[in-house]
């Protein structure tokens, strides 16, 4: 999207606001699906605890994603939005048991991720059908807060534990129709990942009634120029060699899965803030946005670097400023950044604002919580609405 485009949104709408562009979901969409267009059935699920907002789970069914969901309030979402049961994979971590059940009732693929869980429900529920998640012990890339394939991650059946898993199947009869890993955002290294494939190969060689295969996320997406980010096309192609090698010689036709959420939205959202306030001091210039980590926390709890627009001045001569925001604490978005010189009054724009910026918004400072907006055929179109005060009171009770 164009500055002026953005430009004009916040002035229609007001800030702080998210702003996504559908153009760009769909071209991702595309992109990865088209990667593996040599693959005859191949299910992208979107990772719904990216983003949320029940229009953009509208416009994922439009663009033909299913859903991944790791809490029953997004299968409840999923399902609100307009997809069938059939579209929806569970892929909970730690949740009671009876949240697996009520997911399993409402006719979701469940994919369960502990042996103490698969006996119980296998035990209970023999005739439906669930996906394994499998620990493949492969360090992928990136931070430690999303990097979940590693040996201490609490993510998945351990493939040592092997043994164990078929026995608990044998022993409950239960039918298992999809091996599942997920090792993690930020993969680096094609040859890591396919390394890890080649486990899941290995791990699906024990079920003769598999109807997929799903390889999870971990694709990564530039925050700037220069970054680097998995490519799709080669990766694609690798992958699909292999796995369309391994079907046949599994004899059975198979799905190949992913459940992408950064990939695909994380470049088509746009967070923008007005300037309240800048202030010099001995050290810095700071610019005071009308925001805080309650509306968008990576930069404080990953350390992720989005990249700042001064979209009121796109061509002004660049300065360094620190941007930050109005909660009463440490509330850094970005030190020492050249940014088109900025006046108070201006809008900023946060790259990169798609993938966990919304979703993990947050009433702190008691504040409210963004508007979002839907950039849809050259049109905003007001997806959530600016909470008020009654949001904030809602639940609440007054002592008499
Ligand atoms: C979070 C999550 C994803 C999505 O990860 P991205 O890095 O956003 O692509 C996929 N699968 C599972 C099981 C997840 O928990």
């Amino acid at each position: 999207m164009q500055p002026k485009e953005l430009l004009a949104l916040a002035q229609e709408f007001g800030c702080p606001l998210y702003v996504y562009d559908a153009a760009k979901i769909k071209s991702q969409y595309d992109r990865l699906k088209n990667g593996f267009s040599k693959v005859a059935r191949v299910r992208i699920n979107y990772a719904v605890k990216a983003l949320s907002n029940v229009a953009v789970l509208q416009y994922m069914k439009v663009i033909g994603a299913n859903l991944d969901t790791v809490s029953i309030q997004e299968v409840r979402l999923g399902l609100y939005a307009g997809f069938a049961p059939e579209q929806i994979i569970f892929t909970p971590n730690g949740v009671s048991f009876e949240e697996i059940e009520e997911a399993a009732a409402l006719g979701v693929q469940i994919n369960i991720d502990n042996l103490s869980v698969l006996e119980h429900f296998g035990t209970k529920h023999p005739r439906v059908p669930v996906c394994i998640r499998i620990n493949p012990h492969v360090m992928a890339g990136g931070h430690t807060n999303i990097s979940v394939g590693h040996i201490d991650s609490k993510f998945g059946i351990s493939i040592h534990q092997m043994p164990h898993l078929l026995r608990i199947v044998e022993n409950t009869g239960m039918h298992i129709n999809g091996i599942h890993m997920h090792t993690g955002s930020d993969i680096l290294d094609i040859e890591v990942f396919l390394y890890a494939s080649e486990i899941l190969f290995d791990a699906a060689k024990h079920f003769k009634t598999l109807d997929f295969l799903d390889f999870g996320s971990g694709f990564k997406v530039p925050y700037k120029k220069g970054d680097i980010e998995t490519d799709i096309e080669e990766f694609g192609q690798k992958l699909s060699k292999r796995f369309n090698a391994f079907e046949k010689e599994y004899g059975r036709d198979l799905t190949l899965a992913f459940e992408p959420g950064k990939y695909i939205v994380s470049e088509a959202g746009f967070f923008l803030a007005k300037v309240n306030v800048v202030k010099q001091t001995t050290s810095t210039v700071f610019a005071s946005i009308d925001s805080g980590f309650n509306h968008l926390i990576r930069p404080m709890f990953y350390g992720s670097q989005h990249a700042i627009e001064n979209i009121s001045n796109p061509k002004g001569k660049e300065r360094f400023y620190s941007v930050v925001g109005y909660i009463c604490e440490t509330d850094t978005f970005a030190n020492n950044r050249r940014i088109a010189e900025i006046t108070e009054g201006d809008i900023l724009c946060f790259r990169n604002a798609g993938a966990y910026c919304f979703t993990m918004a947050s009433n702190y400072n008691s504040r409210y919580k963004p508007a979002e907006v839907l950039f849809k055929d050259g049109k905003g179109i007001l997806i959530r609405e600016r909470e008020t005060f009654e949001d904030l009171l809602r639940n609440q009770i007054l002592l008499d």
